[in-house]
């Protein structure tokens, strides 16, 4: 008899190990396992070590899939980071200020950020950086414009889950309000944004980017009382970034048109050069 083998009819190891893996929700522990078992053969390393370098791929892969899960959720036009802005291209902008608020500290305070600034110079940028820096972080973030945002609440208002959406508004750890200012709002709309911004107050951070100085925010809110109150929830604890300047998009394709017309001007000057030689 081979009862005696207690293994007998079991499935075979690998395949117990496989799906104790999946269930566990290890799945770089699952497909790293036989090439760090080489490797632990090849080096001699103990088991402890061993179980240590899978639990630290696990680990690591683990982390980049959470970011991974909250740029999705974020649902940002773009990732961009601050790899790719160019400081000295917007010297209004306080830099210093600018990169320690990408350390997230102000997430943690639940301070608030303006960022304010005339069209093209890279307020949505910025905005997008710090977003990419709070999921980097473990900050759960969403990013929506003004209008989106106001459009998706009246939505929510009249299909009746309004409170389940100002719930989720109110939960982020980061709220980004992009482009508010470039459309002016109703009653309503004006009354939902103002009810998001006071539910955040002293919860949870909220970005917003404006191309209005504060003095012009009335003309968005249309009304000065709700306009103040709003100011005074939002400036309470807050940073302000100014970029004001050139229009970072005209001084690019500017840039381009002039690179463009290179060529015909050396050629130009070559001629104009080979002539006056003879
Ligand atoms: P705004 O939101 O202020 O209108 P954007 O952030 O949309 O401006 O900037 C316009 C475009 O120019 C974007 O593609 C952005 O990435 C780019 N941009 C703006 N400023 C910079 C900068 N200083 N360095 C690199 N890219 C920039
Ligand atoms: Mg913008």
């Amino acid at each position: 008899m081979t009862a005696s083998n207690p293994t007998d009819g079991a499935p075979p190891p690998r395949v117990l190990l496989a799906h104790h893996l999946r269930q566990l929700k290890l799945p770089t522990f699952l497909r790293e396992y036989e090439k760090v078992t080489a490797e632990a053969a090849r080096e001699g390393l103990d088991h402890v070590r061993f179980l240590l370098r899978l639990v630290e791929l696990e680990l690591i892969d683990r982390e980049r899939r959470m970011v991974e899960r909250r740029i999705r959720a974020a649902r940002f036009p773009a990732v961009k980071s601050f790899d790719t802005f160019d400081f000295t291209a917007i010297p209004t902008l306080n830099k210093s200020l600018t990169l320690e608020l990408a350390r997230c500290e102000y997430v943690v305070a639940r301070d608030n950020v303006i960022t304010l600034g005339n069209s093209g110079t890279g307020k949505t940028h910025v905005c997008l950086a710090l977003g990419l820096a709070a999921c980097q972080r473990g900050f759960s973030v969403a990013f929506v414009t003004a209008a989106g945002l106001v459009h998706q609440l009246m939505e929510a208002r009249d299909e009746k889950r309004l409170l389940r959406l100002q719930a989720q508004l109110a939960a982020v750890k980061l709220l980004i309000v992009d482009e508010l200012g470039y459309v002016p709002l109703s009653q309503i709309g004006a009354e939902l944004l103002f009810e998001i911004f006071s539910q955040r107050h002293e919860h949870g951070s909220t970005i917003v980017s404006s191309n209005l100085p504060f003095e012009e925010w009335t003309s968005v809110f249309g009304n000065q009382r709700l306009t103040g109150a709003l100011l005074d929830r939002l400036t309470h604890h807050v940073h302000i970034l100014e970029l004001n300047g050139e229009s970072y998009r005209l001084k690019q394709s500017r840039a381009r048109r002039q690179q463009a017309a290179q060529p015909a001007r050396v050629i130009a000057d070559l001629e104009a050069g080979e002539t006056s030689d003879r």
